[in-house]
Order: C-alpha cells, then sequence, then structure tokens
C-alpha cells in the first residue's frame, strides 16, 4: 500500500461534523456586522514580505519567528498573511478607499504563523476582524467594542468572556514612558529572562506582557502607562470608559495590556476566557492611527479587532454540546418500490421548490424500510418520510417523526409542504 500523506502540523481539517457550527457561527457574524453597516473587504491570502515587517514591527513575536515566508519563482520574498489588519491598509491606501473617507470594514479568513501547535492555537487559524477608518473619537472605539460584545451575546456566551482595556497613548509619550520603562529595566536586569532582556532596549512594553511568571513578578512596581498619557489620550480614555459604562459594558483596566503588534496607539482592549485554558485571548484590538500614513497613505485615524475563530467555536462548543450541530439533513425521503421512487424524487423536489431552507436528503441506495430508517437517523433529520405505492396511488405521505415520540400521520401531498413547515418550526 502507498504511504498515506498527512495535512501539515498545526493545520487542520475542517470535518463534517464541525463544519456546520463553523457555517452557523460564520452566518452569525455576518448578520451582526452586517447590523452595522459594515461592508466586507476580501484580499489575497500571499503578500510581500515587506508589508507585514513595515506594519507588524520587526521586533515582534510574529516577525521574528512565526512568519511563514518563501521567496517565489522570481525571487521575490512572500509571506502568507499572519494576520489581516496590514492587508486590509496595504488594499485601502493602493484603492482609495481610505483618502478623507470613513469606513467600516470587516474581513474573515485563514491566517498563518509558524507557532507550537497546542489546544487553541494552530499554524493555519481563522480570523474574524472589523477595521474602521477615518474616526478618531472615543465614539467609534465604543462602536467597535460594542459590536464585539453584541457577538458574545448572539452567541450566548456574554457571561463567559470579559473586557479588558488600556491605553497606550500617543507615540511621543510613550516614547518618554519608554525611557522611563527602560532604566527601571535595567534596575532588575538580573531577574529578567533572556527574552526580556533582549527586549529591553528594542520593545520593552513588551517586556511588562512577558509570559514568565518569574518576571513578572520582578516587574510587579513597574512605572504605568497610564501614569503617562499624554493629555489628549487620557482625555479619549477617560471618555471611552465613560461610555462603556453609559453602555453597560463591564470593563477591567489592565495597565500591563500591550498588545504584541507596534502598530497600535491609544485604546487597546482584549476579550478574555478562563474555560479555555491559556490560550485565553478571544478576540483583540486596539486604534492604530499611525498605520497608514506609515505603509505610505495619508495619515488616518482606524480601530479595529480580530477574533481567533477556533478559539470562538472551541468555546462554544466547550459550553454546551448542543452548539455542535452534526445533523445532515431535517427530512430524509424513503421509498419502498421501484414506482415509489419516482414519487419520492418528486416528494423531495417539491419540498426544495418550496422550502429552500430545509434540508431534504432522498435515500439512495435501496434496501428495506428499516434500512432506509437506520440512515434516516444516522443523518440527524427530524422526520422521514415513508413513501410505498398505496401512498404514491393516493398521492399521500406518511410523515413519521424521528426525534420526539409523535405519532405517524398521513398527509395529502398539496398539504405536505405548510405541513412540514409546520412541524420544523413547532
Ligand atoms: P496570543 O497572545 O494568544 O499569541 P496574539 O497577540 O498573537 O495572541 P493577535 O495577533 O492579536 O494575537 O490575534 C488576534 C486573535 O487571533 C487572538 O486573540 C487569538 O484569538 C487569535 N490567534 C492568534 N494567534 C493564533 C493561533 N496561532 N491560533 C489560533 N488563534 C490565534
Ligand atoms: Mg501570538
Amino acid at each position: 500500500m502507498a504511504k498515506t500523506i498527512q495535512a501539515i502540523r498545526g493545520m487542520n481539517d475542517c470535518l463534517p461534523e464541525v463544519s456546520g457550527t463553523w457555517q452557523k457561527v460564520e452566518s452569525v457574524l455576518r448578520q451582526v456586522v452586517a447590523s452595522y453597516g459594515y461592508q466586507e473587504i476580501r484580499t489575497p491570502i500571499v503578500e510581500s514580505t515587506d508589508l507585514f515587517k513595515r506594519s507588524i514591527g520587526e521586533v515582534t513575536d510574529i516577525v521574528e519567528k512565526e512568519m511563514y515566508t518563501f521567496e517565489d519563482r522570481n525571487g521575490d520574498s512572500l509571506t502568507l498573511r499572519p494576520e489581516g489588519t496590514a492587508s486590509t491598509v496595504r488594499a485601502g491606501n493602493e484603492h482609495g478607499l481610505l483618502y478623507n473617507q470613513q469606513q467600516r470594514l470587516w474581513y474573515m479568513g485563514p491566517m498563518f504563523r509558524h507557532e507550537r501547535p497546542q489546544k487553541g492555537r494552530y499554524r493555519q487559524f481563522h480570523q474574524f476582524g472589523v477595521e474602521t477608518y477615518g474616526l478618531d473619537g472615543p465614539d467609534i472605539d465604543l462602536e467597535v467594542i460594542l459590536l464585539s460584545a453584541r457577538l458574545w451575546k448572539a452567541f450566548g456566551i456574554e457571561k463567559h468572556v470579559t473586557l479588558q482595556i488600556n491605553s497606550l497613548g500617543s507615540n511621543e509619550a510613550r516614547q518618554a514612558y519608554r525611557e522611563t520603562l527602560i532604566s527601571y529595566l535595567k534596575e532588575r536586569a538580573d531577574k529578567l529572562d533572556e527574552e526580556s532582556l533582549r527586549r529591553l532596549e528594542s520593545n520593552p512594553l513588551r517586556v511588562l506582557d512577558s509570559k514568565n511568571p518569574n518576571v513578572q513578578a520582578a516587574i510587579a512596581d513597574a512605572p504605568s502607562l497610564l501614569d503617562h498619557l499624554d493629555e489628549e489620550s487620557k482625555t479619549h480614555f477617560d471618555s471611552l470608559c465613560e461610555r462603556l459604562t453609559q453602555a453597560g459594558i463591564s470593563f477591567e483596566i489592565n495597565p500591563r495590556l500591550v498588545r504584541g503588534l507596534d502598530y497600535y496607539n491609544r485604546t487597546v482592549f482584549e476579550w478574555v476566557t478562563e474555560s479555555l485554558g491559556s490560550q485565553g485571548t478571544v478576540c483583540a484590538g486596539g486604534r492604530y492611527d499611525g498605520l497608514v500614513e506609515q505603509l505610505g497613505g495619508k495619515a488616518t485615524p482606524a480601530v479595529g479587532f480580530a477574533m481567533g475563530m477556533e478559539r470562538l467555536v472551541l468555546l462554544l462548543t466547550t459550553l454546551s454540546e448542543d452548539a455542535l450541530d452534526t445533523s445532515s439533513a431535517d427530512v430524509y425521503v424513503t421509498a419502498m418500490g421501484d414506482d415509489a421512487q419516482a414519487y419520492a424524487l418528486e416528494v423531495s423536489e417539491h419540498l426544495r421548490d418550496t422550502l429552500p431552507n430545509v434540508r431534504v436528503m432522498m435515500h439512495c441506495g435501496g434496501g428495506n424500510f428499516k434500512k432506509q430508517l437506520k440512515r434516516a437517523d444516522k443523518t440527524g433529520a427530524r422526520f422521514a418520510l415513508l413513501l410505498g405505492s398505496q401512498e404514491m396511488q393516493s398521492r399521500e405521505v406518511a410523515v413519521k417523526p424521528l426525534r420526539d415520540g409523535q405519532e405517524q400521520q398521513t398527509i395529502a401531498f398539496n398539504a405536505l409542504s405548510s405541513t412540514i413547515a409546520d412541524l420544523l418550526n413547532a
């Protein structure tokens, strides 16, 4: 036998047993963003490597060690996108969507990072994100956060996620804070790990969110970013906090929250859960007013977030078994005898004509009723239709409930689609 070929480590197949859940998640996401007037943008999966280096930052986990970078046949350096914001800005600049305009956009699709695969962390994963442009007030920061909060409600998981926010201030204020932080960290250099030491000069803010508990303990009394905000950023942040309270969104201010990508300024936030172990951040975002200009456009304020869809699906299926809908049909059509098969086809097509949202599966491959009903049960269908020569002659259909122990009933062909619609909605 030939050796079987396996998928790349950390890159998952989405099998039929979960693809139904994914489709439902995707449709809720689409519906919620549409209800806020956001429009979809789709960008290529491959971009020039420079795009990510220039936006995400050279001294970040992503650019230092996580990118899938390769040379194409022309010798150009290309990278599989590790996130969606850089591509959105690139496309916005390229097509004139951002210059003097306001945009509210969303995207969804696969991202690639060469990380150590574990629960909630993969090498190909999916993000759903929103990005807004041309708006600098805290009203849009609030809207973006409200939108994310509505998503949790739509999925019924609002009690399992909490919001953490922080402000990184302006670039100038952060620069001044950086100096203060560097001298603080230098005094404790002997207690820092190798990674933190390496970042001390190049990206000291990232030392603040080190995952090493020893480092965390050593820098417990580090000066707080929030005490070093410029006046305007402070007003912006206070106003956002006030609006969140008015909107009934609870939040925690976490002065250590700095985010792993360089392009953020002012508002940053994360939605975290305790139900997924260490991969607890489900959604993360913030303001990135400098990025559009940094990538060659005119200075344009921007704010957005990205959500890890695998983590969302994991959370949904961890919290409720019902979230996993593995059924493939609502109605399963069985038939005995050659004549009845033609009738079964007529019935099935009639249902598909009149009830396009109902999943109708017609039995193929013959066998007795018992065998056919066994198949029907396996599909998860709620009703089986039983068609024999008698039903065909009288142009009737026997409807057998498969799930809730109700009585079988025989109804006229003409009443079939309204009866099925009622039964499925009941
Ligand atoms: P983490 O600290 O978990 O590595 P990050 O800061 O690298 O996250 P972002 O780049 O902000 O994450 O991505 C936004 C969201 O995408 C994360 O909050 C997470 O839900 C999801 N995500 C990021 N990397 C992965 C991955 N390798 N596998 C699955 N989901 C991921
Ligand atoms: Mg990461």
